[in-house]
């Protein structure tokens, strides 16, 4: 027996001995939990913490308009997506050093047990619901504001919150909701619902046009996908993050082509073009940008890419 022929005898038979000291063991049960749904980045002096609301599966070609379904499976394909689209909720909040605010709430419990997340990866990011001095909403969808209240109470019991005044103006109307088609009426009431909890109580105070709302932070309107839909923009030190709200939705198809629309668009054609320029402006700038329907955690910038843009994600950061 060469020496070749005894080592490989010896190596067989002790791969031999571990397989059945592996396979004798049986393996550590699967978790199948995700990491708390935060992400931190500094903007400057000012701390961003993306909120996860968790996520709901969305069927693209069902929403989308202004686009074929062979173009919509070539995007998919294109990101290694299928139907239905797995779709991100992200809320942002944002530390200036003087004010904790909230940027838009998530969908509570009015959109299903697979979103609501947002207290409680508010809570595993290290703060509370009661440390929050204003909340700033993009637009009185239910993904939006159904985090505001519960039970008929406030969620966040110190909060201001604020909105474009033509926002309120169209969801908080008794009499633009008796006028609204029978399966429109929910949306209406459910935004009656989380606000009036803090209009009752003086705590709702709405805003109108461009406008500084505490130092740093800057409300912009963009109406289109609602009427009163409104971009909120963070800077410190020159650094700029211009948070979209639903500015767009779905990334596979929209960078490629912002004239891409969405069936929940009150002004399609407006929604388009308010797109088509926050686009352009991100590309030319190279400001941070945040999406509330972007994977989470939904930060990154934009360049222009053909006839249309690429998003690169934000590169991450141990922040140490
Ligand atoms: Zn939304």
């Amino acid at each position: 027996m060469t020496l070749n022929v005894r080592l490989y005898g010896l190596v067989t038979a002790l791969a031999a001995s571990l397989l059945f000291i592996t396979g004798a063991h049986a393996g550590a049960p699967q978790l199948k939990t995700q990491a708390p749904g935060f992400y931190r980045v500094m903007l400057g002096d000012v701390e961003v913490t993306v909120l996860s609301d968790g996520t709901f599966p969305m069927d693209a070609s069902k929403i989308l308009t202004n686009i074929t379904p062979k173009q919509l499976d070539t995007d998919l394909g294109r990101s290694f997506l299928k139907e239905p689209v797995e779709m991100s909720v992200n809320a942002f909040l944002i530390n200036t050093a003087s004010k904790l605010v909230l940027i838009d709430t998530g969908c509570g419990s009015l959109m299903g047990p697979s979103v609501g997340k947002l207290l409680s990866n508010l809570k595993a990011s290290g703060y509370r619901p009661d440390q929050i001095d204003e909340i700033y909403i993009t637009h009185m969808h239910g993904d939006h504001v159904g985090g505001l209240s519960a039970d008929g109470k406030p969620a966040f019991p110190n909060a201001i919150v604020r909105a474009a005044q033509q926002e309120a103006d169209f969801w908080l109307s008794k009499a633009h909701m008796d006028a609204a088609p029978k399966d429109a009426k929910d949306s209406y009431q459910s935004a009656m619902n989380m606000l009036n909890p803090y209009v009752s109580a003086g705590k709702f105070k709405p805003f109108s046009g461009d406008i500084e709302l505490v130092p740093g932070i800057r409300a912009v309107p963009s109406p289109g996908h609602t009427a009163g839909h409104t971009l909120y923009v963070v800077e410190s030190k020159g650094q700029k993050l211009v948070l979209w709200g639903d500015l767009m939705h779905v990334a596979a198809a929209q960078f490629a082509d912002p004239s891409v629309t969405i069936h929940f668009d009150t002004d399609s054609a407006m929604a388009a073009m308010q797109r088509k320029k926050v686009f352009a402006d991100a590309a030319e700038h190279g400001n941070w940008v945040g999406g509330a329907h972007l994977s989470f955690p939904g930060i990154g910038h934009l360049r222009a890419a053909g006839t249309g843009y690429s998003y690169t994600p934000a590169n991450y950061s141990a922040l140490q």
